[in-house]
């Protein structure tokens, strides 16, 4: 049944990660009364959920946190170049604070519905609490790798041991001493938490299915002194960061990787490896466009993890041979490759000897059974739909988003989809999302939705609506666009490839941040072309 709602807002925001922390901060200030909904009873989303051990962020803190208020920039000071989870939360918490956000937050509470009101062009916003909320402007800051996902292994409910998933860690943490330990998964979080588990588990199992690439992280402590200098450069560092491919202030080199000398293409190779981290993909400009030039970086790559992996046939198990260096969001480590040195560490590929079933004491292969105490899924995330596809969002004509999402997701950039006026996506799928740093995603894209609803009320309109056309062009453009990469060359998340089922659909804008950014500005300059303004 129907009911009638209780509240009104101008704004619902869902999600009280960076994005939806940000739009309510950003919407207040605008003079709108804005009601945020968060299933988790604190800020802070994925940094709130994924407390696994080893758990950071792979851009620089100092780049991977807001920058549209230069108080909170200069106010924070990161100790290390990677920040870990603990320290970004504490960040997340201090803003909230600073900025007062927590009052108009319910938290422990679950948006299960949207429904468009078609005469009113307004939102029925329904929570699992039972509360009911009409709303002018709904604002998804559900996260693109927020629905966290267990695969359906046969007996995973009789398993006697523990059983945790990396975006799902226990608040007290897990002490793995003297324990046997599974982990099933080998993406950036696998990755991240494998070494330091090691460290405690007496034995440790790693089930790996697709074997990755992963750059030594070169993290460090920051200085005072570096500190302060980038405190003083913070303008031009984030004017670079948006103008820049990926969100952050590098700026690469325009010389095609075999257009250097073979010297010096290892020299640049051995620098950025020497900077650690993620930019490795982006050492020279082709490196994710040309295959040749994939190859290059990749057999660099190769050479340095052989040298460090004392077992040739380990090796062999962790060099991937089934995709281009990059085209699966690469991974950043601190002694990853080094933990299968350890003679308690054992690499048991899935695809050669698939897991059949799990039971009360462990694991059974196709090949072995293995007695563990403890399990640990680092599977990953329904990424980019999966949130969103938990809502029960209904626009015109009843329309659901799920179903006009069934052959991959319709967006026009990556912010709203025909059909659901005023409904707002933030680093949906269309946009850059992350292939960029999200900090600054959600930030341009809630300064754009901010510029839109001033807008509309400065004009005099009641709504926005894309057009199916404008939907239907964007589409086909980052299809269009990841064709021309080697994204598409891999059976990665960012496809779906790893959900049963998903349709395969590259969901990203791969043609850079800064160039998005610069469409994005052009459309709201046009006087929001591809949209219909709706009056009220
Ligand atoms: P989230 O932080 O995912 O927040 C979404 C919130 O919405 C969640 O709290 C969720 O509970 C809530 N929510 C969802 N659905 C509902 C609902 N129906 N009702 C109520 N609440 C709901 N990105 C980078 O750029 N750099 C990094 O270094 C980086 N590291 C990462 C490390 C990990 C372990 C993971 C998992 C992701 C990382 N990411 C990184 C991506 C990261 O998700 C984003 O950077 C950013 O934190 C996303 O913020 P968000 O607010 O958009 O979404
Ligand atoms: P992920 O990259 O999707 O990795 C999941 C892993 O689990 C993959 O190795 C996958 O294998 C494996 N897997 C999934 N289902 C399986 C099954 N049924 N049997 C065996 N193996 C299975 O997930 P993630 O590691 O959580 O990372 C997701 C994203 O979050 C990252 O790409 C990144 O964007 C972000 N993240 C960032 C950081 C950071 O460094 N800052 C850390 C963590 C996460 P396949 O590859 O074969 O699918």
């Amino acid at each position: 049944m129907d009911r009638a709602p209780a509240s009104h807002a101008d704004a619902v925001v869902v999600g009280a990660g960076f994005a939806g922390l940000y739009a309510l901060h950003k919407l207040r200030s605008q003079g709108l009364s804005v009601r945020v909904f968060e299933a988790a009873p604190e800020v802070g989303g994925t940094w709130y959920f994924n407390r696994y051990p080893g758990a950071r962020c792979d851009v620089e803190s100092v780049d991977y946190c807001y920058s549209f208020s230069d108080e909170l920039q200069q106010g924070w000071n990161w100790s290390e170049k990677y920040a870990t989870q603990t320290e970004i939360l504490d960040y997340m918490n201090w803003v909230a604070d600073t900025l007062d956000l927590r009052r108009d937050i319910t938290f422990s509470t679950r948006v299960t519905s949207a429904v468009l009101d078609e005469q009113a062009l307004r939102w029925t916003v329904t929570t699992d609490g039972g509360e009911v909320v009409s709303t002018r402007f709904a604002v998804m800051a559900t996260g693109a790798l927020s629905a966290a996902i267990t695969p359906d292994i046969p007996g995973l409910d009789s398993f006697a041991g523990q059983i945790h998933h990396t975006a799902h860690w226990p608040h007290e943490g897990v002490d793995f001493t003297g324990k046997r330990v599974a982990v099933i998964g080998t993406g950036s979080s696998g990755i991240q938490s494998i070494p330091i588990i090691a460290e405690q588990a007496r034995q440790l199992y790693v089930f790996q299915r697709t074997p990755n690439y992963s750059i030594p992280a070169g993290n460090r402590a920051l200085t005072a002194e570096e500190l302060a200098e980038i405190k003083a450069g913070y303008a031009e560092r984030r004017r670079v960061s948006f103008r820049s491919g990926g969100g952050s202030p590098y700026v690469g080199s325009t010389t095609p990787t075999m257009q250097v000398s073979a010297e010096e293409r290892r020299a640049a190779y051995e620098k950025r490896w020497q900077l650690g981290g993620v930019l490795f993909s982006k050492t020279f400009p082709d490196q994710m466009t040309d295959l040749t030039a994939n190859e290059e970086a990749k057999r660099f790559w190769e050479e340095k993890i052989r040298a460090v992996i004392d077992d040739p046939q380990v090796a062999e198990l962790l060099i991937p041979d089934d995709h281009p260096i990059g085209a699966k969001r690469i991974c950043t480590d601190s002694n990853y490759f080094e933990t299968f040195n350890s003679p308690h560490v054992e690499l048991i590929s899935v695809r050669r000897t698939p897991i059949e079933s799990i039971d009360a004491t462990g694991i059974t292969t196709t090949a072995a059974h293995v007695d563990v105490d403890a399990i640990v899924f680092a599977t990953g995330f329904d990424a980019l739909t999966g949130a969103l596809g938990k809502i029960d969002i209904a626009g015109r004509g009843g329309e659901r988003l799920r179903d006009d999402w069934a052959d991959g997701p319709r967006t026009y950039l990556g912010l709203t989809d025909d059909g659901f006026p005023n409904l707002f996506m933030i680093t949906g799928p269309g946009s850059p999302a992350v292939l960029a740093n999200m900090v600054l995603g959600a930030e341009a894209h809630v300064n754009w939705i901010a510029d839109c609803i001033r807008h509309l009320d400065e004009n005099g309109y009641a709504a926005i609506e894309a057009t199916p056309d404008a939907v239907d062009d964007w589409v086909a453009e980052c299809a269009q666009r990841a064709e021309t990469t080697l994204f598409t060359k891999a059976n990665s998340w960012y496809l779906g490839a790893n959900i049963p089922g998903k349709p395969r659909v590259f969901m990203l804008f791969c043609g850079g941040f800064g160039v998005y950014n610069d469409i994005c500005a052009e459309v709201a300059a046009s006087g929001f072309k591809g949209f219909e303004l709706l009056p009220g």
